[in-house]
């Protein structure tokens, strides 16, 4: 009994240490494997936090693994209906991509516009449910906003 569970401890963490290669990944999803996909998934996984389709663009231009626009724009929309990017809701005007993982929700700074992963409480679709409603509610999304803690700082 005893060793069964530490066997399956076992096994966790090794699948835990194991991370999928953005390959591993569009292969698992089903995707295609091309070029920008590739430095795209890479590209979000190495330095967290979202990014316009611009400033991806940037990015990789930077890299000296510059790709044009338009297949950015084109990698962007086939992983995030794949579920491999998720299109981070930080209000309106801003469209920006971050590495698909479990759903959650963000901060925007009032003063430096800082985006700020929040946790859901939940964890998954829809953690918010609105009473007197007869339709089907498929997510809330949430948008905190104030002044984050860089900027506060500042303040004082
Ligand atoms: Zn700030
Ligand atoms: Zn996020």
């Amino acid at each position: 009994m005893e060793k069964e569970s530490l066997q399956e401890k076992q096994a966790t963490s090794d699948r835990h240490e194991e991370e999928q290669t953005a390959r591993q990944r569009l292969r698992a999803a089903n995707v295609k494997i091309t070029r920008p996909r590739l430095l795209i998934l890479d590209l979000l996984h190495e330095l967290k936090g979202h990014y316009s389709a611009d400033e991806l663009v940037e990015l990789l231009r930077e890299r000296q693994t510059s790709l044009p626009r338009a297949s950015v724009y084109n990698a962007l929309d086939i992983l995030t209906r794949q579920g491999l990017v998720m299109l981070a809701d930080a209000g309106p005007g801003r469209a920006l991509y971050e590495e698909g993982n479990t759903w959650h929700h963000h901060f925007v700074c009032l003063t430096c516009g800082a985006v700020i992963d929040i946790p859901c409480i939940k964890g998954e679709k829809p953690c918010l449910l609105p009473d007197h409603f007869s339709g089907l509610v498929e997510e809330a999304q949430v948008i905190f906003r104030g002044c984050c803690e860089t900027c506060l700082a500042k303040r004082r």
